[in-house]
């Protein structure tokens, strides 16, 4: 049996063999360096746990590729910024109470719904907000 084995492993089979075994060790080495770069870039949390996970072969790497977020990190912080900046943007010029339509500063009517938003200066007819006693353009005093 020995001596079968020793003549099967001819120096040209050992080569090949442990030319697959070095593929499949970087392979796996390589998963593991993916999992921990991708949780990072997609702060999936804990990132020790998922660490510890793809050092499972192969089932770990399946584990992570399905149950991590489906988003970058940097995507999501995007979306945040995105979404405040719009927030900002209505908080400033704020929304028609009728319909929710953006409103711009300067507006008196809502454009999609004709409610009017705003009360207009008697004497320069620019447009002031409902609580103000005085114009800031041109100091008319409002009833
Ligand atoms: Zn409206
Ligand atoms: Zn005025």
């Amino acid at each position: 049996m020995g001596e079968l084995f020793r003549q099967l492993l001819t120096p040209e089979i050992t080569m090949v063999l442990i030319l697959m075994v070095v593929c499949v060790v970087s392979v796996y080495l390589l998963s593991i360096v993916y999992v921990i770069r991708d949780s990072a870039r997609r702060g999936a949390e804990p990132r020790a746990v998922w660490a510890l996970i793809s050092v499972v072969p192969i089932v770990g790497l399946l584990a992570y590729v399905i149950l991590r977020p489906s988003s970058y990190l940097i995507d999501r912080e995007e979306q945040d910024l995105d979404i405040a900046l719009r927030e900002h943007q209505l908080s400033h010029y704020g929304i028609c109470p009728k319909c929710g339509s953006p409103i711009d500063r300067d507006f008196v009517v809502c454009p999609m719904c004709n409610t009017q938003v705003r009360n207009v200066c008697p004497t320069c007819h620019r447009p002031l907000n409902a609580d103000w006693k005085v114009c800031p353009y041109c100091r008319t005093h409002i009833q």
